[in-house]
């Protein structure tokens, strides 16, 4: 069988002239070559997140950083706001790196509230916050501006935001909104290959990061801001991605990024109907769902339609295209389609044919 087409929420769908971009000769990372690469990008970076601070990248996947702010921003407690799978796990991240850590646990589906994170962050215990803004694994998006306006109230407490599942497919405006911490990894919304995290940070964050003991080099928030006032990166880059990452935010902004939002909305809207349409209800508290991707209601709560998950998405795999069954502990009772990246009105057009004709079959 050939190339299986990823319609899973992450890693996505990668276009061969992304792929190209990768097979650029190789060149030194502390040369002008690599400097002037950087340097041309840097304001596109800066225009895609809202920001005049310098845009790092790191050679990681996005934990790399999510655990990397935790060193670098927390000294007294951290509050972990948990919505799903991948904010869970952050909670348990912060006490793997030693952290006090408390849990903002509400159920897979509901978003975080600002009043939630205030009634927490009113105690005066916390000089950290770490927020999903879109949680992939159930298709949740939290409300971020009402979030972020807490900073106001609570200056000294670090905002740290993961934006991995939404960056570039919604405006995410950095310095409005205030926040400390902004990252995403590249193999979603970006639609890279896996290998790359972009991310900003406040000055007051770089200030109180210079004061932290142990945060190691790798991820060393001090050392990205250094070098990326020279345009380079503490350690040796995968210099491919960024040659790639260029090709992919040329594409971005020849688009226009208010075109690339809407189409975000379009396809998702398209996804939406199709799954009621096809007598589903999405597993998201109704007006939290994600603008990225469906998750699907398949008996993890009341209501809808109920099928064999496993069997569609064989049927839809043999019609050459991949979608999720799952995450977690609710695979099997939900399940995925994800429209990031370059999809259009005519590729999930495309998907819907399939998936209408694997429904027939069930
Ligand atoms: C995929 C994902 C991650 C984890 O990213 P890695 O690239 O595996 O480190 C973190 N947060 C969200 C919201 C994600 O969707």
């Amino acid at each position: 069988m050939g190339h299986v087409k990823l319609h899973i929420p992450g890693p996505v769908e990668v276009s061969p002239k992304t792929f190209e971009a990768f097979c650029h000769p190789m060149i030194g990372h502390r040369g002008q070559g690599f400097k002037d690469l950087y340097a041309r990008l840097q304001p596109q970076l800066q225009g895609l997140l809202g920001t005049r601070q310098l845009v790092y990248l790191s050679t990681s996947s996005a934990w790399g950083v999510m655990e990397g702010a935790l060193r670098n921003l927390t000294a007294r407690k951290v509050l972990n706001c948990m919505c799903g799978a991948f904010s869970d796990k952050w909670f348990d991240v912060s006490k793997r790196c030693g952290k006090e850590a408390e849990a903002l646990q509400v159920p897979w589906g509901s978003p975080i509230r600002a009043d939630q994170v205030d009634a927490r962050l009113a105690t005066g215990l916390f000089d950290a916050v770490t927020l999903i803004h879109n949680e992939t694994s159930c298709g949740v998006m939290s409300p971020l501006a009402e979030i972020a306006a807490l900073k106001a109230r609570y200056p000294d407490v670090m905002f740290i935001i993961d934006a991995v599942s939404s960056m570039t497919a919604v405006p995410l405006d950095f310095d409005a909104l205030g926040i400390d911490v902004l990252l995403a990894g590249t193999q979603k919304a970006f639609a890279l290959p896996p290998g790359l995290t972009v991310f900003t940070v406040s000055p007051t964050a770089l200030a109180k990061a210079a004061t932290a003991k142990d945060r190691g080099y790798y991820f060393d928030f001090v050392e990205f801001e250094k070098n990326a006032r020279d345009s380079m990166t503490p350690s040796t880059p995968s210099i491919p991605h960024v040659y790639a990452l260029a090709s992919k935010v040329d594409e971005f902004f020849a688009e226009g990024l208010a075109n690339r939002y809407a189409r975000h909305r379009q396809t998702n809207g398209m996804l939406r109907d199709w799954a009621s349409r096809n007598g589903f209800t999405l597993f998201p508290e109704p007006g939290h769902e994600s603008l990225t991707l469906v998750c699907v209601n398949n008996g993890a709560r009341p209501g809808g339609r109920v099928i064999d998950v496993a069997k569609f998405q064989k049927l839809v795999k043999d019609q050459g295209i991949l979608i999720d069954g799952g995450y977690g502990k609710i695979k099997g009772t939900t399940f995925r389609i994800s429209n990031m990246g370059d999809e259009t009105p005519g590729t999930i057009t495309a998907l819907i044919a399939v998936l209408d004709a694997a429904l027939a079959k069930l």
